[in-house]
């Protein structure tokens, strides 16, 4: 038992029921299928759309639920319970989608939102290149304009959706001498000539969801594609971060929860020397410090989602929680691998799935060194 939660409302609890239905229905006995083809097929996300999980916080005047971030938290929570890492929903729904809303005309809400929330539009953001990750200011990919268009060339790499993608936000420079104050978000469909996608990349976990390079190749695009005012794009990029932060946050936290009853279960049916382990000091105690390290991420995870749905949370206080969150649930997952033996390191296992799935929690969304920056710069 953990201590009963408050912030969801009886209304979001009955969504956390649809919600896990549709899961347990449709995607969790397909996941180790899409694990071996490296991609969820787009019917997926179509029925995703059909049920209302796509663009959980998006007004229903696009075709969207309508709800709360707490709404969007709850898809977020029972993806990680399952260890659904392949669907990338999250960053579709509430990370591209929010910047449309935000910051996006009327037009162009009109032209994706209604689509994105269908899931026949697949969303993705591509900030990183194969020379600028952590130090997002450098990017290289230039959108010069030229009459009514942008002539965009450059690079990314390690795009979530990248394969899938219809629509990219785009992190370029407009005004490629300057800095921070040269970057503009444009958006970016699919079809535009001179976009290709590269490899499918192979990674460690998340086997199921699609990563890829993205190129462009003097790919032309209206002005009126531009996200928001030319180079206010790394300003936009860091109104949102506190909130980006926090889902993974929220999916760590719910994925250090289901691995250790998931692994409270095994150990009372594994039999070693003629006992189960669960009966072994050890399992007992490693079972009730992780539970308890759990508990107290839990109600830190859960009063940053208040403080979110008041708009009060800060990004130091968002970084704290990405940073401890990520780096207690690959912790957690590890000591329960451990407790699983051999099996745990078998990919049929959960625990061995939801360890190479969640080693990346500590890189993306900006590192846990990065956090630790923010964070230490509270004290300057
Ligand atoms: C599976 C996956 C999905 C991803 N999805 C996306 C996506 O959808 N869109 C997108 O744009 N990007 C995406 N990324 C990229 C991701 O955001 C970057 O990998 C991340 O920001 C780190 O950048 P980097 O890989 O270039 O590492 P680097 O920036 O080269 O960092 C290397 C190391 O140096 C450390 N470091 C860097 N700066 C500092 C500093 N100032 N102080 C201390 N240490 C520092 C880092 O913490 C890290 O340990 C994804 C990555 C992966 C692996």
């Amino acid at each position: 038992m953990y201590i009963n939660r408050t912030v969801f409302s009886e209304e979001h609890e009955a969504y956390r029921d649809t919600v896990a239905r549709f899961m347990d229905e449709e995607l969790v006995p397909s996941h180790a299928q899409w694990e071996k083809e490296g991609i969820v097929p787009r019917e997926a996300w179509k029925k995703a759309g059909d049920v209302g999980i796509l663009l959980p916080a998006i007004p229903d005047k696009y075709g969207a639920p309508g709800g709360d971030r707490l709404f969007s938290s709850i898809v977020i929570e029972e993806q990680a319970k399952r260890g659904l890492s392949g669907p990338g929903f999250t960053l579709h729904s509430d990370i591209v989608a929010p910047y449309i809303l935000a910051y996006g005309t009327e037009e162009q809400k009109q032209a994706f939102l209604p689509k994105m929330a269908a899931g026949e539009m697949i969303g993705a953001i591509a900030m990183t290149e194969p020379g600028t990750g952590s130090d997002l200011q450098s990017v290289k990919t230039t959108a010069i304009r030229e009459g009514d268009e942008y002539v965009i060339n450059g690079q990314k790499t390690f795009i979530t959706n990248g394969i899938n993608s219809d629509l990219v936000i785009l992190v370029t420079k407009t005004a490629p001498d300057l800095g921070a104050k040269g970057i503009s978000l444009i958006l970016v469909e699919a079809t535009r000539e001179g976009f290709t996608k590269g490899r499918n990349l192979d990674k460690i976990g998340m086997k199921a969801q699609d990563t890829a390079e993205l190129f462009f190749d003097n790919v032309r695009v209206p002005v009126t594609n531009l996200l928001g005012k030319e180079g206010t794009g790394f300003y936009m990029l860091m109104q949102e971060l506190a909130w980006e932060r926090m889902q993974i946050a929220i999916g760590g936290i719910a994925s250090a929860e289901s691995i250790i009853e998931e692994t409270a279960t095994y150990t009372k049916e594994r039999k070693v020397f003629g006992q189960p382990i669960a009966g072994f000091q050890n399992t007992r105690f490693k079972l009730a410090e992780l539970k308890t390290q759990v508990q107290i991420g839990r109600v830190f995870v859960d009063k940053c989602l208040e403080l979110i749905m008041k708009k009060e949370l800060d990004a130091s206080t968002a970084a704290m929680a990405k940073m401890w969150c990520s780096d207690l649930n690959c912790k957690v997952i590890d000591e329960c691998l451990q407790l699983h033996g051999g099996y745990g390191y078998m990919w049929e296992y959960r625990v061995a799935r939801a360890y190479a799935d969640a080693r990346v929690s500590r890189i993306y969304g900006g590192s846990n060194e990065i956090m630790k920056e923010l964070v230490a710069r509270t004290f300057d």
